[in-house]
């Protein structure tokens, strides 16, 4: 399938099942903002689970953390963002739409990104500008390069008119919440050194471009999970959390190797030790996933100067005190729920020769884990049955009830949203209590007691 042509696919199938919608879309829409719809949120919300899971369930050194989105101001002097938080911006003379410059760069070619000065990028603009294209009307013509700062502003707590000159700032990243609770976890929990804090939550960013479906938003969630190390273990926890990562995908979600890749950063912010992102094959190529990065002990020495509060870690056993230095990890809702929409999307031809959409989640992704047919729609007691087999399985997993229209044709919805088994009464199921179970990707049917429905997915789920 060619992959301008998947991209098309997946975005209108997004919105056709309820996956994902434009926001305000009777208005018109409104830009680089998307809902999730119903089959959308229970992505997300499986997507997160396992994240949850995987990072925090599974782990005895790291712990989970809700902080708000609104923070004290003076954060984001401290890690920065108000100073240099910022991209290159660019706009066409012609139609005025404005672009990322390091984007166009990229996009012949040429390196460069949001950390180079604006000297730097200006002369790579004006030395490559007649290879550069206005992405909407094709022009070669553009203004000099300014940095625009990414922070959004509000007026929380502020009731005069020019509150701009005192803003306080909705989160560009999830992290800083994490940072400044760092003292907090470390006083009221059995803690020690190396340990991580975890958090998912959303954050906001004044993009400039935002044209890639829910690649890029202003508004997102954030999974991140800073880790506290000793100094002088910062590069080996980093090595252990980028493996643990990489099997994220690999082994727990089972996305393909081949779709996954490595790509380090050559230039790196001064403080940082090193940084990876895993790069995943969006339609639109290779692009950021998540980020893994080696801090060296910069964010908790800014807090340290900024608040005026002593951040440093007391070791019991050698009695020595240090900042902690931190290794991250930080990925986003949306561009895993478009990864996993990419990755699992099938257009198969069956052995009747039907097409049929499939979504072949792992069923820890799936939205639906179960759907439960009465094998007529005219028969009372088959649809009772298949009512009261609903409403038991319900309270274990998210299950569907569909009584409409041929059971091929309810096959084919639930494949499309990857509902990962199909149970179906039919009049044996009054005899024998028991039910044909269909396997979305094999299409296989077997019979199987209804005592051991919930047993059956519940344990797939465990897998
Ligand atoms: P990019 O280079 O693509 O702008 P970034 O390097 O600025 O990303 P980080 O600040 O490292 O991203 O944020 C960590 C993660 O948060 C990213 O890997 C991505 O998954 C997610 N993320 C960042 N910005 C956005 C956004 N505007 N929309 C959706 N997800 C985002």
């Amino acid at each position: 399938m060619a992959q301008e042509n998947l991209m098309e696919k997946i975005v209108s199938f997004a919105k056709r099942k309820g996956f994902v919608y434009p926001s305000s879309e009777i208005y018109g829409g409104f830009g680089a903002i998307y809902d999730y719809g119903p089959y959308g949120v229970e992505l997300a919300n499986n997507i997160k689970n396992a994240w949850w899971q995987y990072m925090v369930q599974f782990r005895e050194d790291i712990v989970g953390l809700d902080s708000a989105i609104f923070m004290h101001p003076k954060i984001w002097e401290a890690s920065g963002h108000v100073g240099g938080f910022s991209d290159p911006l660019t706009e066409c003379k012609k139609c005025h739409t404005r672009s990322r410059v390091d984007h166009l760069l990229e996009s012949i070619g040429v390196f460069a990104d949001e950390k180079m000065s604006v000297e730097e990028i200006n002369k790579l603009l004006s030395e490559n500008v007649s290879k550069l294209k206005c992405p909407s009307c094709g022009k070669s013509d553009f203004t000099e390069v300014k940095k625009f700062n990414l922070l959004v502003k509000s007026n929380l707590g502020n009731f005069t008119e020019d509150w701009q000159k005192d803003p306080v700032y909705l989160r560009g990243e999830t992290c800083q919440g994490i940072y400044v609770n760092y003292k907090n976890v470390l006083d009221s929990n059995r803690v020690k050194i190396p340990f991580g804090i975890a958090q998912i939550g959303k954050a906001f960013r004044n993009e400039i471009t935002a044209r890639q479906f829910i690649f890029r938003t202003r508004e997102f969630e954030q999974m991140e999970m800073q880790y506290f190390v000793k100094p002088e273990e910062e590069m080996q926890k980093y090595e252990e959390l980028k493996e643990y990562r990489w099997k994220f995908f690999t082994e727990f979600l089972i996305f393909k190797e081949e779709n996954l890749k490595w790509h380090k950063h050559e230039n790196l912010v001064f403080y940082a030790k090193e940084a990876y992102d895993i790069e995943y094959k969006f339609p639109f190529g290779f692009k950021e996933l998540e980020g893994i990065h080696a801090r060296g002990n910069y964010d908790l020495s800014q807090h340290t100067k900024f608040s005026g509060t002593n951040l440093d870690y007391s070791d019991i056993d050698s009695k020595e005190k240090f900042i902690p230095h931190i290794i991250e990890s930080s990925g986003g809702v949306g561009r895993m729920l478009l990864a996993s929409l990419t990755e699992f999307y099938n257009e198969e031809k069956t052995e009747e020769g039907d097409e049929r959409i499939v979504m072949k989640f792992p069923i820890k992704l799936s939205p639906i884990k179960l759907a439960i047919f009465p094998l007529l729609k005219n028969k009372p007691e088959l649809v009772s049955k298949a009512k009261e087999i609903f409403n038991e399985q319900k309270k274990y997993f998210m299950c569907e009830f569909d009584d409409n229209g041929n059971i091929g044709k309810r096959y084919r919805r639930q494949d499309e949203i990857g509902t990962f088994a199909c149970a179906t009464v039919d009049f044996q199921t009054l005899e024998d209590n028991t039910v044909t179970l269909r396997d979305r990707d094999t299409m296989r049917q077997e019979r199987i007691s209804i005592s051991e429905l919930k047993n059956y997915i519940q344990e797939k789920i465990n897998k």
